[in-house]
C-alpha cells in the first residue's frame, strides 16, 4: 500500500480542514507530497502518518458499512472502546 505518484489518498487537508482525496504528487525519503483536491494546496506528509490516517479512515468506513449491512442480522452491539 505504498502511495505512488498518480494515485490519491484520503487525508485531512491542513488548509481547508476537509477529509478529501489528495493526489500523490511525489514521494521522497519517507515523505509524501500531496495536493488537496478541494483547495489545491500542497501538503508534505510523513508516510507513516499518512498510512495511519488511511487505516483509521478505512476502519471507520468499514464500521459504517458493517452497520449498514448488519440490518436484519441480529448482531449484538459490540462497542469496543
Ligand atoms: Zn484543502
Amino acid at each position: 500500500m505504498e502511495p505512488e505518484p498518480g494515485t490519491t489518498r484520503i487525508y485531512r487537508c491542513p488548509v481547508c480542514q476537509v477529509d478529501t482525496p489528495h493526489a500523490v504528487r511525489a514521494k521522497r525519503a519517507g515523505r509524501i507530497a500531496l495536493k488537496c483536491s478541494n483547495c489545491d494546496n500542497g501538503s508534505l506528509v510523513d508516510q507513516g502518518e499518512l498510512q495511519l490516517y488511511q487505516h483509521r479512515w478505512e476502519d471507520e468506513l468499514r464500521q459504517i458499512l458493517d452497520n449498514l449491512g448488519a440490518h436484519g442480522e441480529g448482531r449484538g452491539g459490540d462497542e469496543g472502546e
